[in-house]
Order: structure tokens, then sequence, then C-alpha cells
């Protein structure tokens, strides 16, 4: 009997904690104030780095630490730029692109990291996405300055030197090796993704209690939004209207993110005009082809890393195996703009994403 009203006396403690905390999460809902009122916004502007612009939003609960988040977010960027640019010729990247077939060249965690994440994403999307696509980069870059598209000879000589299973890894020692001469690797699709999430992490040791980092569009936001605000909302840009460099257009979508990042993909901003004929920067490593079906693919995703390989892996493989592969992928969904424009397909869980 005792252990019977026991158990009833612990039912009714239970019942009574959660319609408590039920009652608080309402009224603070409600009151938009799930975060300190005291916090503080700081906005790093935009800085050119990566070919592009970054920016780190910082929220925190005081002027001298937002300070430092803004600091340490952007130092990130610059680190991974130093170390994983293929345009700087002292960058650890540049350095494996002339030695690596001769003798394995020794790189740094972070290098390391990036090059073994690019190798489970060629895995994952069957080579569409392929940092060793750097020979066709310049195949294609050469063929946009001549004015002339490659021939089918050079597009074959290119492709023999591509290829994810060319590029050998040793965890051992944090070395990198080329099995074919003349290879090259571009990590210009996933490098963004990571600056992010170190920027993030940096952002975090830090201090702030939520920020955002932007470079080139591809987005990440964590904690507390800014004063006055009770959500991060991120524009999705039209490709049908590319506004300034900047992205200063109005947006197809406004997305609502809680800690998630977006990375956006497309021939809408990036792209060759040879012989007034539009090529995508994205390369179907399969045919050596530039080209893509969408005009313009966002993947959201817990990491700019995954966000940004999955955007350019989905601009290769098109609507119908790129929807099929992300619906497979945890707490990850796409967003696909088809060319011309305007109609787009969604993974089945994007909506909740999108604020209108
Ligand atoms: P993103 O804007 O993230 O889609 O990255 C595009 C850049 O990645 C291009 O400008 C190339 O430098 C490189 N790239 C092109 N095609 C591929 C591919 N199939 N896989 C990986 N990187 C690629
Ligand atoms: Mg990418």
């Amino acid at each position: 009997m005792a252990v019977r009203r026991n158990k009833r006396i612990t039912v009714v403690i239970l019942v009574g904690v959660f319609l408590v905390l039920a009652v608080c999460f309402v009224l603070r809902t409600k009151q938009g104030s799930l975060w300190p009122a005291a916090r503080i916004e700081l906005d790093s502007g935009y800085h050119e780095v990566m070919g592009t612009f970054a920016r780190a939003v910082v929220v925190a609960m005081d002027k001298e630490t937002a300070q430092k988040c803004t600091r340490a977010a952007l130092e990130q960027i610059e680190m991974v730029d130093d170390l994983m640019s293929d345009y700087k010729q002292d960058s650890q990247i540049s350095r494996v692109n002339r030695d690596a077939f001769k003798q394995p060249v020794k790189v740094d965690k972070d290098t390391f990291e990036v090059l073994q994440k690019s190798i489970e994403f060629s895995a994952l999307s069957g080579g569409a996405f392929d940092v060793t696509v750097g020979p066709l980069v310049d195949l294609w870059r050469c063929a946009a300055e001549a004015n002339s598209a490659p021939t089918e000879a050079e597009l074959q000589r290119a492709h023999a030197t591509v290829g994810y299973e060319k590029l050998i890894l040793d965890a051992n020692d944090l070395t990198v090796r080329f099995s074919v001469e003349a290879m090259r690797l571009d990590l210009g699709a996933i490098a963004k993704g990571y600056a992010i999430d170190k920027a993030v992490a940096a952002m975090q040791t830090a201090g702030a209690i939520g920020g955002m980092v932007d470079i080139g569009g591809d987005i990440r936001c964590f904690g507390a939004p800014p004063p006055g605000k009770d959500r991060w909302l991120i524009g999705l840009q039209d490709p049908g209207k590319t506004g300034d460099l900047l992205g200063a257009a109005e947006p197809l979508l406004v997305l609502k993110l809680t800690n998630a990042a977006i990375a956006t993909s497309g021939d809408y901003r990036r792209f060759a005009l040879i012989q007034g004929k539009k090529y995508s920067h994205i390369i179907d490593v399969g045919t050596g082809g530039a080209g893509s079906e969408l005009s313009s693919v966002t993947i959201i995703s817990g990491s700019a890393t995954d966000a940004d390989a999955l955007a350019t892996a989905v601009s290769v493989m098109g609507a119908r195996k790129g929807l099929a592969l992300i619906e497979k992928l945890p707490r990850t969904e796409a967003i696909l703009i088809p060319s011309p424009r305007h109609k787009f397909f969604k993974t089945s869980g994007a909506e909740k994403y999108i604020e209108y």
C-alpha cells in the first residue's frame, strides 16, 4: 500500500513540475526573451578573404568579449585561407600540388581533416564531389580566358589526372601523396565551410553566447540571436536577381536557423562565358564538363563544412539523385532551384526552416 501511495505522490510531483515548466516556457516564448535582454551585438563588417567576403556577427554580454570574438573568428578564416588556398604559392595545398607526386608531403591537422572529409564526401556522392578536380578547373579557366571551349583531347588528358582514389592520405604521419603526376587539389568547394566551422568554434571559446559567420553567402548561426530578435533569419538569394557582390538583392526565401549552417552552390554568380555560352564553375568530374541542370542548390546542415561540400555535390548530381542523397542524411535538408528559375524543389524536412 505504502509503495503504491509513494508512486502516486511521485506522479503528482512530476506532473506538477511538468506544468510549472510548461507555463514558464510559454511565458518566456511569448515575451521572446529566452535570451538575456542585456546582450549586445557586434558586426565585424565585410573583410576580403578566400576570394570573397567574410563577416562575423557576435552576440555577447559585453563589448570586450564581443571584440575578442570577432577577432578570433576572422583570424581562423585567415588561417584556413593561408593553409588551403591554391592561389597562395606558400599555402600547404600549393606545396602538396607541387611536391606530392615526388614525395609524401606533411600537412597540419586542419588541412588533413579537410582532405579526409573530402574523400568521405567523394565516396558518399559517388565521385560527384572531388577535390582532385584541379586540372579540370584550370583547363576551363584557360578556356574561358581564350574564349574557346576545351577540346576532347584536352579534356581526356586532364581527366587522367583527376580522381579522389588517386589521392593517398596517411593518418599516422599526416602526409598526402599523389599516385599520378600533374594532379592538383582545389578545396574551393569545402574550405569556406570549414573556415566557418573553425570561426564559430573560436567565437564560442572566446565567450560568444550567439553569433553568425558568413563567407561568400555560406552561413552558420548559433545561440542567442541579436538583441530584439528571437531567431536568426537568413535570406536565400533568388538566382534570377543577383544583386551586388555582397548579395544585397531581394531574397527568394527567408530561412530561420538555430544552430545550423546553410551553403549555396550555383551558376548564378560564378560562371564563365565562352562564345556567348554560360558554363558553371562546378565541374562534373565524370564527364569533365562544366555545367549543372540546377541554378542554385542550398543545403542546410549542422556543419558548414558538410553543407558546403554537399551543395557542390548536389549541383553535380542533379535534382533527382541529389534529393535522394540528402533525404538519406540525418538533420540535412536541401532547397534546389532548377534552371531557368523560380519553382523550387525541397527535401521533406526543409519546410520547417522556411520563415516566408
Ligand atoms: P562551391 O561554390 O562551394 O560549389 O565550390 C565551387 C568550386 O569548387 C569551384 O570554383 C572549383 O574551384 C571547385 N569545384 C568545381 N567542381 C568541383 C567538384 N565536382 N567537386 C569539388 N570541387 C569542385
Ligand atoms: Mg561547396
